[in-house]
């Protein structure tokens, strides 16, 4: 029950909101599924759920099996088309849309706690992505006293850290990598997002903010930095389409493979 299907825990952070924190999950999540991987994306921003949007799994419900909570499915796996299976869970797809969610802590901790306990993600889940609120909140201390304890100690892999290019130049991130720091969670790396504008008419990529700084925050606190995404104005809609922005060749600037990730100490 709870984790036991799972494998491998990736949480997803970011210092502020609107920084591309639930779109990075939401890629990793269809290249993982797209390269055959069986993903479970689980989401823990509860004020502001934006998973079932961004999978256009708004009106899906989570049903009560006699086991516990079954996420959503997205994709059913496909192994003659190499597609693993993709599943979800989220508030979002329990309060009705629009509702807006004011809890306190203790509140927020039992949710964290009943998602991760009494969800029954589907046998072999290989990654379980969790979209996490922005900055570090109880949401975050739940999660890393839940999956610390011996028994998830071994699948929680570390933490992606997405940053804006305006974010990095502010105390945010920083601490956001702190938090993972004390926390003894592995840095798999940081993802600097808006980094740089696509036009869609010349598929040039212009830097209107400045680039690189995800690179010099990678390089302080010796994390790998895993690369650059940058703005594409279609972005939301291909998302929603289940489909991966294709950038123009250049325009991401690839760091490390998250396999080849260091101990982020
Ligand atoms: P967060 O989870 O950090 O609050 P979101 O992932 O919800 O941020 O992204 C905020 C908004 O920015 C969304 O509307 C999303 O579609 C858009 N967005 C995120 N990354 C990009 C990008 N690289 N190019 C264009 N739009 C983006």
């Amino acid at each position: 029950m709870g984790l036991d299907n799972v494998q491998h825990i990736i949480m997803v952070l970011s210092g502020k909101g609107g920084v591309g924190k639930s779109s990075t999950t939401t890629q990793l999540a269809l290249s993982l599924s797209g390269s055959g991987h069986s993903v479970g994306v689980l989401d823990v921003d509860l004020t502001g759920p934006s998973i079932p949007r961004m999978f256009s799994i708004e009106d899906a419900k989570i049903t009560q099996g006699q086991e516990g909570l079954i996420p959503v499915t997205i994709n059913e796996a496909d192994p003659d088309k190499g597609i693993g299976r993709l599943s979800a869970i989220s508030l979002g797809l329990v309060a009705q849309r629009g509702d807006s969610i004011v809890w306190r802590g203790p509140k927020k901790t039992a949710m964290v706690k009943q998602f991760l306990n009494d969800v029954v993600w589907p046998p072999n889940t290989e990654y379980l992505l969790i979209d996490t609120p922005p900055g570090t909140s109880d949401e975050h201390i739940t999660l890393v006293e839940n999956l610390s304890l011996a028994d998830q100690g071994s699948r929680l892999s570390g933490a992606v850290v997405v940053t804006t290019p305006q974010a990095i130049a502010t105390a945010d991130v920083r601490k956001e990598l702190n938090f993972c720091k004390k926390g003894g969670i592995r840095v798999l790396g940081v993802v600097e997002n808006m980094s740089g504008f696509v036009c869609a008419n010349c598929s040039e990529c212009t830097d209107i903010f400045s680039k690189g700084g995800g690179q010099v925050m990678a390089n302080d606190f010796s994390v790998p930095f895993l690369g650059g995404i940058p703005i594409d104005p279609q972005f939301s809609d291909l998302i929603e389409l289940g489909q991966e922005p294709k950038y123009p060749e250049g325009t991401i600037i690839t760091g490390q493979d998250m396999s080849q990730s260091g101990s982020g100490d």
